[in-house]
């Protein structure tokens, strides 16, 4: 099996290190991240300035691209063959409903899946990479699922509760809920007193009922959405042909 990982951390975050090194054992690997954190950056391509990819001592590529950029540079130009599985992560912090949107981790799972890969996105549930080595067992477990019944290619998206690996609980398979809108913008000032701002958090979940991500990590259960990327709303659609004027 080869398997291409990357991440939206950047190519030195613990949490690509360690998944990585959770299944090297079991996969020829190649690791194309970005130089520095790129979290929250979905799905961007860089058009306006050209990329340069290098390679770290250990083996990883790295490069001044997003997430989408990295993927796409390895299965265009850099790998002369087509991976089996794209992973991405560990992400430091969870992606769940709504920050599946924003996320650059499931944006670097995407860009295999637009290309016909299954690919998987792992995220932590919190950040500050506590039970890490938990996480990259859990995850080289889930690599190592055949998942048969699935049509191919998949696109799964994994958030890993930070526990010790025996007391992580089953593996379930959920579906996205839903977060209230984010939080506002915290304003600020920069050392010669020009007002800056910072985005704020994401919001609170808002739907976290039974069969959510957010219901099945809080209860220490591992969580695996299948997503899919086609955005039309079906209903609306309907909708919209019986309302044009
Ligand atoms: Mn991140």
């Amino acid at each position: 099996m080869r398997i291409l990982i990357s991440n939206d951390d950047g190519y030195l975050a613990p949490g690509i290190v360690a998944l990585a090194e959770a299944l090297a054992p079991i996969a020829e690997i190649v690791v194309v991240a970005p130089d520095s954190n790129r979290s929250g950056s979905s799905n961007s391509l860089t058009l306006d300035r050209p990329l340069s990819l290098y390679r770290a001592a250990n083996g990883f590529y790295f490069m001044n691209g997003t997430p989408s950029d990295c993927v796409h540079l390895a299965l265009t130009g850099l790998l002369s063959y087509k991976p089996d599985l794209v992973v991405s992560g560990i992400n430091q912090g969870q992606n769940m409903g709504d920050d599946t949107l924003y996320s650059g981790t499931v944006a670097a799972a995407t860009e295999g899946f637009l290309f016909g890969i299954p690919s998987i996105a792992f995220s932590q549930v919190e950040p500050g990479w506590s039970q890490l080595e938990s996480a990259a067992k859990m995850a080289r477990r889930i690599v190592e699922q055949r998942f048969d019944t699935l049509q191919k290619p998949y696109l799964l998206n994994v958030n890993i509760p930070n526990r010790p690996y025996d007391d992580l609980e089953e593996i379930v398979a959920t579906r996205l809920g839903k977060r209230h809108q984010s939080e506002a913008i915290i304003k600020s000032q920069d050392p010669h007193g020009r007002e800056i701002f910072w985005i704020g958090p994401a919001g609170a979940a808002k739907d976290a009922s039974e069969g959510t991500d957010f219901y099945a990590t809080a209860q220490g259960k591992v969580s695996i959405t299948p997503l899919q990327i086609d955005l039309t709303h079906s209903t609306q659609l309907n909708a919209l042909k019986e309302g044009l004027l």
